[in-house]
């Protein structure tokens, strides 16, 4: 074992500060990565302050972050797909069991014995749990290291590692591409990635948003038209029209509007996580024989070819660069959606 520096809350109510973290020496397996960026997801806030402390309790100290992109400072002996000075990246997950159905399918985000990358029971005894990429460096066994294309900027991949792969996946599930209409329901860190990719899949794509403002923002970023969803009439212009729609909000918000807008066989995957249950109309869903579902982040070997479909069509997020040092007061700007339209954490600010 070594030390990594690193950024982790001590208590639900205390502010991230600078504590050293142990990090496993690499195994035969393992990757060992100097992180570079670490992109902030609204997770990290919740899990922080401990707000999802019925599902997955927080073990203090915790050190979030799943956004991860780096260097690749070693390599295990048996491994064969990284190399020292190798571009790498890691999302939510660092491990899981391998065997189980879901991860012979390639989908171990299902996986019932996946880890997640912090605040997950730690199976190699390094740290009661797993601390994430608020950190210098991290070490992963290869499996769970994804290649990054080097065309793009690395500030702005880091949020591909959650963001990215969560809005992604279900637009492949449901086939988003050329000749289908996308919607997407709210433009923040989730939105504006759906925005980029329904737009580089061929899709034509309608943004819609509570904000007149984010108009022309949501044009830059793909869209086609944007539909202020208040305004009634421009919503039923749209009805019955939609074959997918992707709601990335997870404030309280009416979800009928949008599943009137779906066409036959239509669906609207939810990825925002609203607190309370949702009141659905079984109407909307029985005419047009519409569906409903939610999608978390995707499988290894997806996230590996969002990474490169990125790389082809170059897409990053669009992030605000932030030194570790201002994280506190980026965390009070995420809940006021203060930020275009993710941070991405320069780790270089580490070492000062
Ligand atoms: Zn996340
Ligand atoms: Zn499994």
């Amino acid at each position: 074992m070594y030390n990594a520096k690193a950024y982790s809350a001590a208590s639900a109510t205390s502010p991230l500060a600078s504590t050293p973290i142990p990090r496993r020496d690499p195994g035969d397996n393992d990757v060992q990565i100097e992180i570079l960026f670490c992109g902030i997801c609204h997770s990290d806030l919740h899990q922080v302050r401990n707000e999802w402390s019925e599902a997955m309790p927080t073990v203090y100290p915790c050190v979030p972050g799943h956004e991860i992109v780096g260097r690749v400072t070693s390599v295990g002996s048996a491994v064969t797909a990284f190399k020292a000075g190798d571009l790498a990246a890691v999302g939510c997950m660092v491990d899981s069991d391998r065997t189980c159905p879901e991860c012979q399918a390639g989908q171990e985000q299902f996986c019932p014995n996946f880890t997640l990358t912090y605040n997950f029971p730690d199976s190699h005894g390094t740290a009661p749990v797993t601390y994430g990429g608020y950190s210098d460096g991290i070490v992963v066994d290869e499996k769970f290291v994804l290649r990054v294309p080097p065309n793009l900027d690395l500030a702005g991949v880091a949020p591909l590692l959650c963001a990215g792969i969560t809005t992604f996946s279900p637009m492949r599930h449901w086939n988003v591409s050329k000749g289908k209409k996308v919607g997407v329901v709210g433009l923040g860190g989730l939105g504006h990635m759906g925005v980029k990719f329904a737009h580089a899949l061929g899709a034509h794509v309608v943004v819609f948003t509570t904000s007149p403002n984010k108009k022309e923002d949501a044009l830059r970023l793909g869209a086609d038209e944007v539909v202020i969803s208040k305004n009634a009439d421009e919503m039923k212009k749209h009805a019955g029209s939609f074959n997918f729609i992707l709601d990335a909000v997870s404030a309280d918000h009416d979800i009928n509007a949008y599943l009137g807008l779906l066409a036959r066989d239509g669906n609207l995957t939810l990825v925002g996580a609203p607190e309370k249950p949702l009141a659905i109309s079984a109407f909307n869903l029985i005419m047009g024989r519409r569906s409903l579902s939610g999608s978390p982040i995707g499988g290894i070997a997806e996230t590996q070819e969002m990474l490169d479909f990125c790389g082809e069509h170059n897409i990053t997020a669009d992030v605000e660069v932030i030194p570790i040092q201002k994280v506190n007061e980026a965390y009070e700007r995420l809940l006021k959606s203060d930020v275009k339209y993710r941070f991405s954490i320069d780790m270089a600010s580490l070492k000062a």
